[in-house]
C-alpha cells in the first residue's frame, strides 16, 4: 500500500500543515512580512507556474501529451513542473485587496531557515461587486485591476490534474490544498444556516458567519466522499466499465458517491451491484486521494467478484468488460480504449493491478 500511495498525486504533502498556528492573531500579516515566506497563486481553480517561452497554453504543459515525457515504462516525471513561488513581500499590496483570499498552507521544516507557504487566491479580485464596497480605498481600487492583470499575464495557469502528476510531492500537495480550499470559498459565499455573508477564518481553512446573531458560527469545508473500486474476478481479470456520460472509448473502474448514513463498504458493494450487477466478496482498502473538483475525496478499494456475469444498468453504465493484463495492454496500445488520466486514483488502481504503467 505504501508503494501505491507514494506514486499517487493529489494525495500527500511534504509540508507540515502547522494547524496549531492557524488561529494565531495577525498570522497572515506576519507571514506576508517574513522574507522567508513563499506564495503560490490560484485563479479560478488554476495554479500559476513560471511562464515558458513559446508555450502559453495549459495543454502544452500537460506532460501526458508532451512528446518529451518519459516512456510509459519509465518512472513518473515527478518534478518536471513546479509552482511559481513568489516572495511574500512582493505580494503584500495584492494580498490586502478586497476579494483576495490568503491561505496559510504550512511550513517546510526540511529547509533552513524553515519556509512558510501561503496561497493567494485572486479569483474574486476581479469581482465588480466588490468595487467601491464599504471601507474600500478608492486609490487601491483603481490600482487593483492592473495589478492582477499583471499577475495573470506574468504566469502560465494550469489545471491541477495536468500539473500534479508532473510536479514534486511538495508542489502537488501545496497546489491540491490551495485549489481545494479556494474552490470551497468560491462556492460558499453565504452561511448555510442563516444566509448571511461569510468571511475567511483560521488562516483561510474555515469561515465565520458575519451575522451578529449567528456569531462565532465556524464553517468548515464539506467534503463529499466517493468510493472507487477495482473489481477483480477469480481469473485475476479486472472489470472496466464505460459510463454513458463519458466520451467514447473511455473506460474506468466502478465509482460513486457515498450516501448519507452509509458505510464505505456498503457503498462499494451497492455501486458494484447497481452499475454492473456484480456481487462482491472480500473488499480491501487501498488508499485515498483528494479530488477537489470541486470537493470530493476518493476512497480506493479493491474487491473480489463472486460472479463474473455482468449486467450493466444501461442508465449510468452502458458497457462493462473483463480484461486480462494482455488484453488490456493490447487494447490500450491499439487506441481502442482510453484510460483515466495520470493524476487520478483510478489510473493508479488499474496500473497497480496491471503491475506497471500503461499507455
Ligand atoms: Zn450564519
Amino acid at each position: 500500500m505504501m508503494d501505491f500511495m507514494s506514486r499517487l498525486p493529489l494525495a500527500q504533502s511534504a509540508v507540515d500543515y502547522d494547524v496549531a498556528r492557524r488561529g494565531e492573531e495577525g498570522l497572515i500579516e506576519h507571514l506576508l512580512d517574513d522574507a522567508a515566506t513563499r506564495v503560490m497563486l490560484v485563479h479560478n481553480g488554476l495554479v500559476a507556474v513560471p511562464k515558458r517561452v513559446g508555450a502559453h497554453a495549459p495543454e502544452a504543459l500537460d506532460c501526458a501529451a508532451d512528446p518529451a515525457a518519459p516512456r510509459p515504462d519509465a518512472e513518473p516525471p515527478t518534478g518536471a513542473m513546479g509552482l511559481a513561488l513568489l516572495a511574500a513581500r512582493d505580494l503584500r499590496d495584492a494580498a490586502r485587496q478586497p476579494g483576495c483570499l490568503v491561505i496559510y498552507l504550512g511550513v517546510d521544516r526540511a529547509c533552513s531557515p524553515e519556509v512558510p507557504y501561503l496561497a493567494l487566491d485572486i479569483t474574486r479580485a476581479f469581482d465588480t461587486r466588490l468595487q467601491g464596497g464599504a471601507g474600500a480605498d478608492s486609490e487601491l481600487d483603481a490600482y487593483r485591476p492592473p495589478l492582477f492583470q499583471r499577475l495573470l499575464a506574468a504566469h502560465d495557469w494550469v489545471e491541477l490534474r495536468s500539473f500534479a502528476p508532473c510536479a514534486s510531492v511538495r508542489d502537488a500537495g501545496l497546489a491540491t490544498s490551495a485549489v481545494a480550499v479556494s474552490m470551497w470559498h468560491s462556492n460558499q459565499r453565504f452561511c448555510p444556516a442563516c444566509g448571511s455573508p461569510v468571511r475567511p477564518a483560521l488562516a483561510g481553512w474555515a469561515q465565520t458567519c458575519a451575522n451578529p446573531e449567528d456569531t462565532e458560527r465556524l464553517l468548515f469545508p464539506r467534503i463529499e466522499p466517493a468510493i472507487i473500486t477495482s473489481i477483480i474476478d477469480e481469473h485475476d481479470r479486472i472489470l472496466l466499465q464505460h459510463n454513458t456520460a463519458w466520451r467514447d472509448r473511455f473506460f474506468s473502474v466502478s465509482a460513486g458517491f457515498v450516501e448519507a448514513g452509509e458505510s464505505l463498504e456498503h457503498a462499494v458493494r451497492r455501486e458494484a451491484m447497481e452499475e454492473v450487477g456484480i456481487p462482491l466478496g472480500e473488499v480491501h482498502y487501498l488508499g485515498s486521494q483528494a479530488w477537489p473538483f470541486p470537493s470530493s475525496i476518493m476512497l480506493g478499494f479493491t474487491a473480489r467478484a463472486v460472479s463474473d456475469e455482468i449486467h450493466v444498468d444501461h442508465e449510468e453504465v452502458s458497457d462493462a468488460r473483463w480484461f486480462t493484463r494482455v488484453e488490456l495492454a493490447r487494447t490500450v496500445a491499439a487506441g481502442e480504449l482510453e484510460l483515466p488520466g495520470r493524476a487520478s486514483i483510478a489510473r493508479h488502481m488499474i496500473e497497480d493491478w496491471y503491475g506497471a504503467r500503461l499507455g
